[in-house]
């Protein structure tokens, strides 16, 4: 089998050719000049894209390592946690906050809404001493993106630590890692950074490393350790790590990062995502499709998630799409697998026509399956969306 001409899919994303050149570059000594400065570089190119003065960390390991290794280092058992959960990511966290012994308070909502700050300054106010709040900002498996922003200050007024998980946003919509007082944020790079997937991107406050260093239980000597990293590597005056960085993962984080920066900046970034995400929009509807989110008020920049037509299997359409068209999209995770779909616009998905390939493969697989989809007015209305903006640019420049 080939491997597919379009990746448009919830992650990992398809890398551009500055990155996979980076991937295949000489493999070279952890502590040559060059690497030392290019580990360097990556660190203050993604202090830059997180909008931190923070410390950053750069963990060997997908994302996920990053989310384990933040919940262990900040959670002791007896820790009052407010977990926020408005789809799957948020709900695995929680799962592992109650395995290291905190006591967690709950808010769920369902999986089509974002979290309501309203409800979080209640549920602050309501329960005293909440030491630590943990929300996604952007949860990719239903496409719905939470107010981080509002989240992090009612945080900071409650004297709560803030965590978020930003995989998928940084670079897809606006991360403020320090206007928003998230004390901890992991990223990741094979999302709207379009990087490869085997490194977590963490920003860690001078807060956060305190709770870690009170903290009995946070892992030391461990390859899930950010203490290890802070003391040896950051301490230490960023000359030593503490074990063999990935050499190749380094060399192609760096190049996202780089090409994010060179080509417009972190803003340019995040309007090329919120432009793909509207023109996907208009098109699935057009098409005559429902999205999955109640509103597009917090619809995400770098997924849209479309409900699954009654009568459709998600499965063996996206194989059906995969195999005729040679498009990969992505349907849905966790408990929302059968339930949707998910056409990706993150990095190089997110631009040029993008968007109508994924709209057009996708209504065409279905109406092949026999669901009932107008296919052109959705190419019409991605089209007219690009199309428009587009001109509008033009007009500015
Ligand atoms: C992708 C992603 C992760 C990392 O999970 P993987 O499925 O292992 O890539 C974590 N959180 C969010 C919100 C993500 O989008």
């Amino acid at each position: 089998m080939e491997p597919p001409d379009f990746t448009l899919t919830a992650g990992p994303t398809a890398a551009s050719s500055r990155v996979l050149q980076a991937l295949g570059s000489p493999v070279i000594f952890d502590y040559d000049p060059v690497f030392l400065e290019r580990f360097r570089d990556t660190e203050r190119k993604l202090a830059e894209l997180m909008r931190t003065k923070n410390d950053v960390v750069l963990m060997q390991g997908e994302a996920v390592l990053g989310l384990e290794a933040a919940a262990r280092a900040l959670i002791r058992p007896g820790t009052r946690a407010l977990n926020l959960v408005s789809g799957v990511y948020a709900a695995w966290f929680g799962d592992w906050l109650r395995d290291y012994g905190a006591e967690v308070i709950e808010h769920v909502v369902s999986y089509d809404e974002a979290i309501d700050p309203a409800d979080v300054a209640r549920l602050l106010d309501e329960h005293e001493g909440i030491e630590f709040v943990s929300i996604v900002h952007s949860e990719t498996p239903s496409g719905i993106e939470n107010p981080l922003g509002e989240i992090g200050r009612l945080a900071q007024s409650h004297g709560a630590l803030m965590f978020a998980d930003v995989v998928s946003a940084l670079g897809g919509t606006d991360v403020r890692v320090d206007d928003w007082h998230v004390d901890l944020a992991v990223a990741g790079p094979q999302k709207c950074l379009a990087g490869p997937p085997g490194m977590s991107l963490i920003s860690v406050s001078e807060r956060a490393w305190q709770v870690m260093e009170d903290n009995p239980s946070a892992p030391r000597g461990s390859f899930l350790s950010l203490l290890d990293w802070k003391h040896k590597w950051i301490d230490g005056g960023r000359v030593a790590f503490p074990y063999t960085p990935s050499v190749s993962d380094v060399n192609g984080v760096n190049a996202a990062i780089s090409e994010v920066l060179d080509t417009g900046g972190v803003d340019a970034s995040i309007a090329r995502h919120a432009l793909a995400a509207r023109a996907t929009r208009a098109g699935v509807r057009a098409m005559g499709l429902e999205l999955w989110p109640k509103s597009d008020d917090y619809a995400a920049n770098c997924v849209t998630a479309v409900r699954c037509p009654e009568g459709i299997d998600v499965a063996s359409t996206l194989g059906h799409i995969r195999e005729r068209y040679g498009v990969m999209l992505s349907g849905g995770y966790g408990e929302l697998k059968e339930k949707l779909f998910r056409l990706g616009h993150m990095g190089p998905a997110a631009r040029s026509l993008n968007p109508l390939v994924a709209v057009g493969a996708f209504g065409r697989g279905l109406a092949d399956l026999g669901a009932d989809v107008n296919v052109g007015a959705g190419t019409e209305a991605v089209l007219a969306v690009l199309s428009e903006a587009r001109a509008a640019e033009a007009t500015a420049a």
